[in-house]
């Protein structure tokens, strides 16, 4: 009101004045004027008490869910395994946060169980490594392991399995691991057949072994009998290769095209990966050399023996013959 008065021209405010002439039409004036600022006083005050109601409900609810936030993060800190110290290879070396999701008869505990039970098979072979957690989600997209990381960080990785079906579980958490052991990533890479085979490889391993511990020692006690169906799991997979005639070089040299073709050519895959397990569970310390696969220039993927020889060269010292074992088995030799 008093910034509408103020706005009026000169010759208003004259008018105005000139007619308050009298002591009792001043007062009622004044009177006037002293209602109408505290009305207007009220006016703003109310509005501001409105402001502030709903800026205190915007408050409250942002706090309410932030609460819940830091509940999460206590409950999942409080599952957390302890920090791994340099030097320190445990089986706590991978941190497992199951996604509660579409998992039919399989517990989020027990799901989890069989997938530490998978990254123990691979820890003692692994240099100490820092590895951003992993998210393991349920997804018919899956397997897969996403090239996006979560919010945090975290690796996010999907299987397409449910209902205590635990082979195929490990089956395709093995796999899905050893594409974060190689270090994947997201470049033009028509080499991608060899980091699907290694991981094909790790599928196989991962399950012979677990076979091999569950029958004395699974998870719990009483998961002993599921001890033959993880062995059964591999042995269908390993089998229809009994029958193979051609060596891994051969099968590369007769398949080059198709294999730089599409990465998830599953049957050359399976039948390359058949190839190497011997190495690896001859070696299995050669899952190490895996993390210097993926680590040089993006053009050494147009060509398979430049891609080795970059793997060989980046790799440790104790991981080299390892590698020029792996390139013997195309047909490379990687001493020369
Ligand atoms: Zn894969």
């Amino acid at each position: 009101m008093c910034g509408l008065a103020l706005e009026q021209g000169d010759d208003d405010m004259l008018n105005t004045f000139s007619a308050l002439n009298s002591p009792r039409r001043m007062w009622f004036f004044l009177s006037l004027v002293a209602v109408m600022l505290v009305t207007g006083r009220d006016a703003v005050a109310q509005e501001n008490v409105s402001e502030l109601k709903r800026r205190i409900s915007v408050l409250e609810t942002e706090n309410r869910k932030l609460r819940e936030k830091l509940d999460q993060i206590i409950e999942i800190v409080g599952d957390m395994p302890a920090v791994r110290h340099a030097g320190q290879n445990t089986a706590q070396g991978f941190r497992l946060f199951i996604e509660p999701g579409d998992w039919g008869s399989s517990s989020l505990a027990d799901t989890k169980k069989v997938c530490e039970s998978v990254t123990d098979v691979f820890l003692p072979h692994l240099a100490d490594r820092a590895y951003a957690p992993f998210l393991i989600q349920n997804d018919v997209s899956g397997p897969i392991t996403l090239y996006r990381r979560g919010e945090n960080g975290e690796y996010i990785i999907r299987v397409n399995t449910r209902d205590r079906a635990w082979a195929q579980l490990a089956f395709q958490f093995a796999h899905e691991l050893c594409h974060v052991v190689c270090n994947y990533r997201d470049a033009n890479n028509p080499q991608l057949w060899f980091e699907e085979t290694l991981c094909e490889c790790a599928s196989l391993f991962a399950l012979r072994r677990m076979a091999e511990t569950w029958k004395t020692n699974p998870p719990y006690s009483n998961w002993k009998p599921y001890a033959s169906a993880l062995a059964d799991y591999a042995a269908d997979r390993l089998t229809v290769h009994n029958s193979e005639r051609e060596s891994a070089q051969e099968i590369f040299e007769r398949n080059r095209d198709k294999l730089e073709e599409t990465g998830t050519n599953r049957e050359l895959n399976n039948r390359l990966a058949a190839k190497l397990l011997p190495l690896f569970e001859a070696e299995p310390d050669g899952w190490e050399s895996l993390q210097y696969l993926n680590k040089g220039q993006p053009d050494e993927n147009l060509d398979f023996e430049v891609y080795l020889r970059g793997w060989h060269r980046r790799a440790a010292d104790s991981q080299k013959k390892f590698v020029e074992k792996v390139a013997g088995v195309f047909g490379f030799n990687l001493k020369i």
